[in-house]
């Protein structure tokens, strides 16, 4: 059975959708098959691998709104092992169009419950809010993983994620863990960076990955070029350590899957 983890934090900025992407990519570089589902209406995910929104005629929305089979929106990256369930603008209505819906708060989980026997892993990639689609988010997770920018105001928020999260423990989805923080847009170069990170691991301890992603210009070009960093730019640090976050990640499961 597949293993199915949320990118979250309300914050915009912090890297979860490059996480998502990269994460995704380099888990299935090292053979497993890998499905990123972006249900951020900005569809930042989808353009990072390439797929032009403007061709998709369904996506993450019909799946939500309409009942269609999860199956039938799943569409292959130009990543061996990595495919997508899309998000276009039409999700940007969904938050408001679930308000009324029965079983709301469920009907992702629903969804991608059939493939959790295709998928070693599905990742999914959280809008910038706490509101009904991360909540749906969340209750189909094992795991949640929080990004965490290395900047001043880094915990600044976090208190308001915990507690969505415990909600979702108590009422909708008792299995749900915190995979772990990542430190992202790290800058060796300042004092900052390192307070953030002893103060990130003062808070949460055992929980933050080893991995801490440096803040690296070819990370923020690949997305423009629609492909993950290991295809990018391989040999960039950025991938290097993509890829080590990717084992860290892969031997965490025994721990907590
Ligand atoms: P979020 O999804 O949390 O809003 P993104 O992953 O989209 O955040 O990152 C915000 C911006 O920062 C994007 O333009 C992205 O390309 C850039 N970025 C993210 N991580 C890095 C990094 N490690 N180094 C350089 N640029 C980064
Ligand atoms: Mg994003």
């Amino acid at each position: 059975m597949g293993k199915i983890m949320s990118i979250a934090n309300q914050k915009g900025g912090v890297g979860k959708t490059t996480s998502s992407v990269n994460l995704s990519a380099c888990l299935a570089q090292l053979g497993n098959k890998v499905l990123l589902v972006d249900i951020d209406p900005q569809g930042n995910a989808t353009s990072g691998v390439g797929i032009n929104k403007a061709d998709m005629s369904k996506c993450v929305y019909n799946v939500l709104i309409e009942d269609l089979p999860a199956e039938e929106v799943c569409v292959p990256t130009n990543v061996a092992n990595l495919d997508i369930i899309p998000a276009t603008i039409q999700l940007a209505g969904a938050e408001v169009e679930l308000v009324p819906t029965i079983s709301r708060e469920i009907r992702l989980k629903k969804s991608l419950e059939s493939l959790k026997e295709v998928y070693d892993y599905i990742i999914i990639d959280c809008p910038p809010s706490l509101g009904l689609l991360t909540i749906n988010a969340l209750t189909s997770s094992d795991t949640v993983l929080i990004p965490v920018q290395c900047e001043y105001y880094a915990l600044e928020g976090l208190s308001q994620l915990l507690n969505t999260i415990r909600l979702v423990q108590k009422h909708l989805n008792k299995e749900l863990m915190i995979e772990g923080v990542l430190l992202t847009m790290f800058d060796a170069r300042t004092n900052l960076g390192i307070q953030v990170i002893e103060e990130v691991k003062k808070y949460f301890q055992d929980k933050v990955y080893q991995s801490v992603i440096p803040r690296n210009v070819r990370l923020g070009e690949a997305p423009s070029h629609g492909e993950p960093i290991i295809t990018y730019d391989p040999k960039s640090k950025g991938a290097e350590v993509y890829l080590e976050l990717a084992k860290e990640v892969i031997s965490n499961g025994a721990r907590v899957g």
